[in-house]
């Protein structure tokens, strides 16, 4: 469970591989998809690989339903926020998580990426200039699985999932969305296209875990291939990170 190094796409964070790393100026260098669409928010950053102790810290607050864990993912969030806050205006960033469907919202009892939102904003340094705006984004309807499925049919999946409930929240505003996990990108990207067209100036995204190009290779052939697997109802005690991190 450590924070990502080595070179990483300037943009949304994907791990690079040295052909590209090379090209452009340090800390400046893009992946192939980025630099084949320009994605609707400005950048994403993350604190750790999606996998292992963080893969089963975040599994254990959402399927598990042990709230402390956000308390915990709420440190790494403010780490990736950290990270993208040289950036913030001085006045204000609307801090909006991703939302839940209110369907999912009701079976899970809380909106993990709000819990962790929440935690994060209590020692973020750049926790004055954060104005959480929970209730901005809406999930309007209940989307199919993302597993398995390609980018395009991703984007797709989520076309018309989201709407701005409050714009008098993101008009004119620069917007940080936040969410447990950054897989393919096409949620955040998908929230920062509709806050864009109801008026944010930007919007930059900070999510607790990514997954990584080669962590992904390595997940096909790993005991947790497919997310969302992990049926409800685990506890603490099946995750030793869970001890590591005294829950
Ligand atoms: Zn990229």
């Amino acid at each position: 469970m450590r924070p990502i190094t080595g070179g990483v796409c300037a943009t949304c964070g994907e791990r690079l591989f040295s052909a590209y790393a090379v090209a452009g100026a340090p800390g400046e260098s893009r992946c192939g998809l980025c630099r084949r669409v320009e994605p609707a928010f400005a950048r994403a950053a993350a604190y750790g690989s999606y996998e292992s102790g963080l893969r089963e810290l975040i599994h254990l607050l959402k399927y598990g339903g042990v709230r402390p864990a956000a308390t915990v993912l709420g440190r790494m969030l403010a780490e990736a926020i950290a990270a993208l806050e040289p950036n913030f205006p001085a006045d204000s960033v609307a801090l909006v998580p991703v939302p839940l469907h209110r369907t999912k919202l009701r079976q899970r009892g809380f909106n993990q990426a709000e819990l962790i939102a929440r935690a994060a904003m209590k020692i973020s340094p750049a926790r004055d200039r954060l104005r959480l705006c929970a209730g901005a984004l809406e999930r309007k309807r209940e989307t199919a699985s993302q597993i398995g499925l390609t980018i395009p049919q991703r984007r797709e999946n989520l076309r018309g999932a989201f709407g701005v409930a409050q714009p008098e929240l993101v008009k004119g505003r620069e917007v940080l969305v936040v969410d447990d996990v950054y897989t393919t990108g096409a949620t955040v990207s998908e929230c920062a296209r509709v806050l864009r067209r109801a008026g944010a100036i930007k919007v930059w995204v900070a999510t607790v875990a990514r997954t990584l190009k080669i962590s992904a290779q390595q997940a096909k052939i790993g005991p947790h291939a497919d997310d969302g697997q992990m049926g409800e109802g685990i506890g603490a005690d099946d995750v030793p990170m869970a001890k590591a991190v005294g829950i």
